[in-house]
C-alpha cells in the first residue's frame, strides 16, 4: 500500500514524501480514506502507531477549501496534556507545508494575549487542551459552532485526568453535523460510552495493542530495598555501572517522586531535570528541547507527562518504580531501542512491586534478568560503610529525621548525606552567608552550632532547685 492509493492531494503527498514516509503505518491505511471520505472513525491505537498523521493527513485535504472565521475555528484537536498538544501543532507544520492553513495551539501556561490575537485573525486548526480551551469559551474569545471536524485523542489518558466532564462541556458546543474522529489506546467502558455519544455510525479501526519489547533491547531487573533512600541509591549504582550513557529516561509512577529523584540526581552530579504536568509550561518546553538536543543527559519523568513525546534514540531507560499497568512497561522501554539499535532498560524492583513485575513478563512473555551491576553497586555500599562515625553523629538531627515516607513534608525525604547540606542552606539567612567572619573571630552563629532556646549555657541560677515553702 502507497500513500498514493489513499487518496490524498498531490501537495499532502509531497510533504509526506518529505517526512521521509515510505508507506503507510496500518493505522494511516485504515484511517485516512474513512477521514477523506467525511466518516466518524473510533480509532483504537497508541502513540507510536501513527495515529497523528493518520487524523491530521486527511484533516488538511479536508480544511484545504474554505476559509476560517474570526474567532471561529473551523476544527479542533482536544490533546490531553501540552506536550501532546505541542507535538501534533508540530506534526501539522510538517505535513501541512504547502497548504495555507492557520493554526492555533491553546495550551495552559502561554500568555492568552498571544493566543487571543491568533484566533481573532481566524484558525482554522485549533490545538488545544480541554481547560484552556474553555478558559477562553468562558471569556467569549472563541465560539465552537463553526467546528467541522473534532479530533478526541488519547481519550483514555483523558479519562485518567479527569478532563471527561470537560470534554462533555466542549463537546456541547460544537454543532452536531460535524465530524468527530475519536482516538484511544484502550476502550474501558467510560470510553466506550463516552464514544457512543460522541460518535454518529463511526468505522472502527484498531491497530493491535504492542505487548512486545524490542529484540535490540536489553531488559534488566535490579532488586532494592523499599525506602526512596534506598532506591535512588540503587538508580545511581546502575548509572554509575554503565558506561555507554548516551541519555536516559527515568520513569516515576508519581510526579512527587519525579522531582525528588531530580533535585538528588542533581545533587550528586548528574544533569537531569523533571518533566512533570504541574511544571510551567515554559520550563518543560525547554527541558525537553535540551534533552532532544543532547544538553540534557537525563529526563525524570511521569508517565503522563512522557506519554506520546517523540524522543528519537535514547540509549537507557530506567524504571525508579515498576509500572503499575503493563502496558506501560512497554512504552516506557519503547523509548529504547529504536530502529534496530542496541538500547538498555533498567527496572528497579522492591519486594512490594514483585505483583507488577509479574504482569510485565506475562503480557511480554519474556523474563526480565537480574542485572549484574559488579563492582560498582559494592563501592558505593563500601564507601556508605566504611563513612568514619564522626562525620554521621555531627548531623544526629537529620539522621532522625532522615528517611520515611510519611515524613514527606519537606519535599524532599533524603538519605542524611543528601538531607544535611539542603537543611543547614535553608536555615541560613541571607545576610550570615555574606557576612565575612571578623578576623580570628569566627561568626558566633554558624549552621553547625545552631542554639536553640538557651543551648548549653543555662545559667547557674535557673539549675539551682527550686525550695519548697
Ligand atoms: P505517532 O504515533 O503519531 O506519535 O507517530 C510516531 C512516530 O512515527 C513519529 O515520529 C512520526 O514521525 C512517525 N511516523 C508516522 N507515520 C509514519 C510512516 N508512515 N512511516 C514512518 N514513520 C512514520
Amino acid at each position: 500500500m502507497t500513500f498514493k492509493e489513499l487518496g490524498l492531494s498531490p501537495t499532502v503527498l509531497a510533504a509526506v514524501e518529505e517526512a521521509g514516509y515510505k508507506e503507510p503505518t496500518p493505522i494511516q491505511a485504515q484511517a485516512i480514506p474513512n477521514v477523506l471520505q467525511g466518516r466518524d472513525v473510533l480509532g483504537i491505537a497508541q502513540t507510536g502507531t501513527g495515529k497523528t498523521a493518520g487524523f491530521t493527513l486527511p484533516m488538511i485535504d479536508r480544511l484545504s477549501r474554505g476559509r476560517a472565521k474570526a474567532r471561529m475555528p473551523r476544527s479542533l484537536i482536544l490533546e490531553p496534556t501540552r506536550e501532546l498538544a505541542a507535538q501534533v501543532a508540530e506534526s501539522f507544520e510538517v505535513y501541512g507545508k504547502n497548504n495555507k492553513l492557520s493554526m492555533a495551539l491553546l495550551i495552559g501556561g502561554v500568555s492568552f494575549a498571544e493566543q487571543d490575537k491568533k484566533l481573532d485573525r481566524g484558525v482554522d486548526v485549533l490545538i488545544a487542551t480541554p481547560g484552556r480551551l474553555l478558559d477562553h469559551c468562558e471569556r467569549g474569545k472563541v465560539m465552537l459552532n463553526g467546528v467541522q471536524i473534532l479530533v478526541i485523542d488519547e481519550a483514555d489518558r483523558m479519562l485518567d485526568m479527569g478532563f471527561i466532564p470537560d470534554i462533555e462541556n466542549i463537546c456541547k458546543r460544537i454543532p452536531f453535523t460535524r465530524q468527530t474522529l475519536f482516538f484511544s489506546a484502550t476502550m474501558p467502558p467510560e470510553i466506550q460510552r463516552l464514544s457512543d455519544a460522541f460518535l454518529q455510525n463511526p468505522v472502527r479501526v484498531e491497530v493491535a495493542r504492542q505487548s512486545t519489547t524490542a529484540e535490540t533491547v536489553i531488559a534488566k531487573l535490579c532488586k532494592s530495598g523499599s525506602k526512596p533512600f534506598e532506591k535512588r541509591e540503587t538508580l545511581r549504582s546502575i548509572i554509575r555501572s554503565q558506561d555507554n550513557i548516551k541519555n536516559g529516561i527515568i520513569f516515576c509512577n508519581r510526579k512527587r517522586d519525579v522531582d525528588i529523584l531530580a533535585r538528588s540526581l542533581k545533587k550528586h552530579g548528574f544533569e537531569a531535570a523533571p518533566l512533570h504536568g504541574d511544571l510551567d509550561q515554559r520550563v518543560r518546553m525547554a527541558t525537553l528541547a535540551s534533552f532532544k538536543e543532547g544538553r540534557l543527559k537525563f529526563l525524570v519523568a511521569s508517565d503522563v507527562a512522557a506519554r506520546g513525546l517523540d524522543i528519537p534514540d535514547v540509549s537507557h531507560v530506567f524504571n525508579f518504580d515498576v509500572p503499575t499497568h503493563a502496558e506501560d512497561y512497554v512504552h516506557r522501554i519503547g523509548r529504547t531501542g529504536r530502529a534496530g539499535r542496541e538500547g538498555f532498560a533498567f527496572t528497579i524492583a522492591t519486594k512490594a512491586e514483585d505483583k507488577y513485575l509479574k504482569a510485565i513478563e506475562d503480557l511480554t512473555k519474556k523474563k526480565i534478568d537480574l542485572a549484574d551491576l559488579g563492582s560498582v553497586a559494592v563501592e558505593e555500599e563500601d564507601a556508605k560503610a566504611t563513612k568514619p562515625k564522626r562525620e554521621r553523629r555531627r548531623k544526629p538531627k537529620e539522621a532522625d529525621e532522615a528517611p520515611s515516607e510519611k515524613k514527606a513534608k519537606a519535599p524532599v525525604d533524603e538519605t542524611p548525606e543528601e538531607a544535611a547540606p539542603k537543611r543547614t542552606r535553608s536555615r541560613r539567612s541571607k545576610s550570615d552567608e555574606q557576612k565575612p567572619a571578623r578576623k580570628g573571630r569566627p561568626n558566633r552563629h554558624t549552621d553547625d552550632d545552631d542554639v536553640i532556646g538557651l543551648g548549653d549555657h543555662v545559667p547557674a541560677f535557673l539549675q539551682r532547685p527550686i525550695p519548697r515553702l
